[in-house]
């Protein structure tokens, strides 16, 4: 049997970075702005597109003072983007991953959409509808350099990190020496201070924020990576707001096709 503990944690509320944006709709150089006025419950706050991430998760949602709303990251931009497209204000709403994913968040109308780094799976499908994919993802074993730590079978009477409610907590689950003692935490905040701090030996998520920690600290090395043929996308509450479900879906193909997104992709992953 595996040991799972759950970490001491507090949980975080509900943070609202919103609220000094809303005079910057339009963006001139904006290609397809788009000023119709949407019917009353076309999203849950007039004018605003309001978008549940659960930060920080670098590359993808992290915190930037210089940035708009002070958060920033491929998601946030390409969640911008898809909001000035239709109209619309993004308004960033920062919350915990567990209840994003488990579909909880949305269904109680606390955001349009989840911009997340999200894995679409068919549980997951249950409680939520998903756009098209956007990024292929992988996992990843993120280690100090002089662990000796190679593979996961090395992990066996240590320690790994995982965020709970994510994909990576579930392959570690199933993949993980039974020796090995799972921890979980909400996010990767609090995985990477506790991976630093010794008191996990290994962080097991997302490849592209367990990379991210690789190139800024050379301390930290990937020690394996895992082919998991992940897919993110971003989350709506199962059967809600169909009308702005198909207009992100119309306005994501339009940024793939124009280049935008490849803009984007080679700013933050090139
Ligand atoms: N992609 C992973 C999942 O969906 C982790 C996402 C995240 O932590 N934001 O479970």
């Amino acid at each position: 049997m595996k040991n799972i503990k759950v970490a001491a944690l507090v949980v975080t509320a509900t943070l609202s970075f919103a609220s000094l944006s809303a005079c910057s709709t339009a963006d001139p150089a904006g290609t397809t702005s788009n000023t119709t006025t949407h019917p009353a419950g076309y999203t849950i706050a007039d004018g605003f597109l309001t978008a549940c991430s659960e930060i920080p998760f670098a590359p993808f949602e992290y915190e930037d003072p210089a940035a708009e709303d002070g958060v920033t990251g491929f998601d946030i931009e390409l969640g911008r983007e898809i909001a000035k497209r239709l109209g619309l204000t993004y308004k960033f709403v920062a919350v915990d991953f567990a209840a994003l994913q488990s579909g909880t968040t949305l269904a109680a109308g606390q955001c349009d959409i989840g911009i997340s780094a999200m894995t679409i799976t068919e549980d997951r499908r249950k409680n939520l509808d998903f756009t098209e994919s956007y990024y292929d993802s992988l996992q990843a074993l993120l280690v100090k350099t002089d662990s000796g730590i190679k593979t996961l079978a090395d992990t066996a009477n240590k320690t790994i990190g995982v965020q709970r409610g994510s994909s990576g907590q579930e392959y570690t689950e199933e993949h993980a020496p039974d020796s090995a003692t799972i921890l979980e935490f909400e996010g990767d905040g609090d995985l990477w201070i506790a991976l630093q701090a010794g008191q996990i030996d290994g962080i097991l998520q997302d490849q592209p924020v367990n990379l991210t920690h690789v190139k800024a600290d050379a301390d930290y090395v990937l020690a394996e990576e895992y082919d998991t043929n992940e897919q993110y996308g971003m989350a709506f509450a199962k059967g809600k707001l169909l009308e702005l479900q198909a207009d992100v879906a119309a306005a994501l193909k339009a940024i793939r096709a124009d280049g935008t997104y490849q803009t984007l992709y080679d700013k933050y992953f090139a």
